[in-house]
């Protein structure tokens, strides 16, 4: 039995030390909450989620993260197995009761006779005696150790803004306005197709509310001032000083919902609110994200039809992200190259996401383990979900939509543009030729089942099949 320290109890920390313990190693987590906290954390609670509640799509074979849920529940996934416990309806995607959620990952990991957890900050590089670690501490790690990863990386960390949408309280939501219903009525797990809460807005009230956000009260820049923006995750006034029609074909799209009343009057914009907590009694404003000042989001909100007495559980914020020049310092199984018994995992590593996070923590406890055993993991093929996910933080591969060359290494959601290209389109009966979301449907369809029938080879030690000839 060998000992593998891991600092940080997040997402990564949380899921990497299941997967040590699980495979009879001892896993020792170091995590600083409650003695120091973060910006973003409220509780002392394993794997807490600082923002939203929603893992995103559950469907695994039209959308990478859904497929990415899958392959996780079928490697034993403490994160999957504790989300899946706490859903709350949430259309098609999978969202949690965050307290119910991190209860349960404290609770499984508390239990666990292989895992201790000692509440303390690593300040600075963990002591060589150690042995190995996973350093899983997150966007907001300490100061302290990042410092320590700097001096010995000699690489700067990015820090750039990720943004926190906020939470209405239910009963302040006029249900003279707003009504229930998923976009195209789609149930998700638990769901009954009608999760979400809608605002509709006509033309002159999204007109007026796109000025008010380009014209509101921003928190300044100073200590982040040149930091870019993540593209998935844009502050919602930022997306509507592009254009002002950019809302409505983003988060305020108004496709695929009907008033019922005013069934023939299709609105210009719709506001989606998401349920946040089990009771149904929050709901987030979805793709809110933004920067704008406090006051100014509860008066410019509150301008949103439906919104008009809100109350707000919590506003929307701006964030610090660190993260490495992972493929530059890492190796294929998460080892800093400068010292490889340091193994990182999670949103450091430079993905991005709570299930990303956990997804990395989960292989780098995997590697751990193989390390312990002086055995050498298969590589994981880049067809899977987890596959393209560390090949694009190791810089195993090339994204498919990438020339080859040098890139800057930037903080990215799973996704098929991840995923090696396919060896040959598929086609329609008698080979006819697809075209549209015929063809991007059924090219989904191929890398999904690509991607379950590699994952399966390679848990049972197979090497995926060579692909057919053309
Ligand atoms: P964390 O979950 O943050 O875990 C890191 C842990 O390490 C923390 O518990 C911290 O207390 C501890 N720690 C830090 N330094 C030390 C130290 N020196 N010693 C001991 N312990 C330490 N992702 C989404 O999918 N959806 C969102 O809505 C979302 N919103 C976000 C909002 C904000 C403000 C931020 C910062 C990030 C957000 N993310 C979101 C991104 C990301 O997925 C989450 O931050 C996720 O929690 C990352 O998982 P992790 O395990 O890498 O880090």
């Amino acid at each position: 039995t060998h000992t593998i320290h891991i600092i940080g109890g997040g997402l990564a920390g949380s899921e990497a030390a299941w997967q040590v313990a699980q495979a009879g190693h001892r896993a020792v987590i170091h995590e600083m909450r409650p003695v120091r906290g973060t910006e973003a954390h409220r509780s002392d609670g394993l794997a807490e989620l600082v923002c939203s509640n929603s893992f995103r799509s559950d469907d695994p074979n039209g959308n990478a993260v859904g497929l990415l849920h899958q392959e996780m529940r079928s490697l034993g996934s403490l994160i999957m197995q504790a989300a899946d416990a706490h859903q709350v309806p949430a259309g098609g995607a999978l969202a949690v009761d965050r307290d119910g959620f991190s209860a349960a990952v404290t609770a499984a990991l508390a239990q666990h006779p292989n895992v201790t957890v000692v509440r303390e900050e690593v300040a600075g590089l963990p002591p060589e005696e150690w042995g190995p670690c996973i350093i899983a501490t997150g966007p907001l790690t300490a100061p302290a150790l990042a410092e320590g990863i700097r001096a010995l990386t000699g690489a700067e960390s990015l820090a750039f803004f990720d943004a926190i949408a906020p939470i209405v309280h239910r009963e302040s939501i006029d249900m003279d306005v707003a009504w229930f219903q998923s976009r195209y009525d789609k149930p998700g797990p638990g769901g009954t197709g009608a999760d979400y809460l809608n605002c509709p807005m006509d033309r002159e009230q999204y007109d007026a509310f796109v000025a008010a956000l380009v014209a509101g009260d921003k928190i300044g820049f100073k200590e982040w001032e040149g930091t870019p923006y993540f593209d998935g995750c844009l502050p919602i006034e930022v997306m509507a000083e592009r254009g002002p029609e950019t809302l409505r074909h983003g988060p305020m799209k108004p496709v695929g919902l009907t008033n019922p009343r005013a069934p023939d009057r299709k609105p210009c914009a719709i506001v989606q609110l998401r349920q946040d907590n089990a009771l149904g009694t929050l709901y987030n404003m979805v793709g809110f994200q933004t920067k704008l000042t406090y006051s100014e989001q509860v008066r410019i909100f509150r301008t949103i039809p439906g919104l008009e007495k809100a109350e707000f559980a919590r506003l929307g914020g701006l964030h610090r992200n660190t993260y490495l020049d992972s493929p530059r310092l890492l190796d294929a199984t998460l080892r800093l190259k400068a010292r490889p018994t340091l193994r990182f995992a999670g949103q450091i590593t430079g993905c991005e996401g709570y299930v990303e996070s956990a997804a990395v923590g989960l292989m780098a406890g995997r590697f751990a383990v193989a390390d312990a055993a002086a055995a050498t993991l298969q590589p994981l093929p880049q067809t899977t979900a987890l596959g393209a996910l560390i090949g694009h933080i190791t810089g195993g591969h090339m994204s498919a939509e990438e020339p080859a060359g040098p890139r800057s290494f930037q903080p990215m959601n799973v996704n098929f543009g991840l995923f090696p290209p396919l060896d040959r389109m598929p086609r329609g009966e008698a080979g006819r030729r697809l075209r549209g979301p015929e063809k991007a449907a059924l090219k989904k369809k191929a890398l999904t089942d690509r991607a379950r029938s590699d994952l399966a080879a390679w848990i049972e030690g197979r090497q995926p099949l060579p692909a057919a000839a053309e």
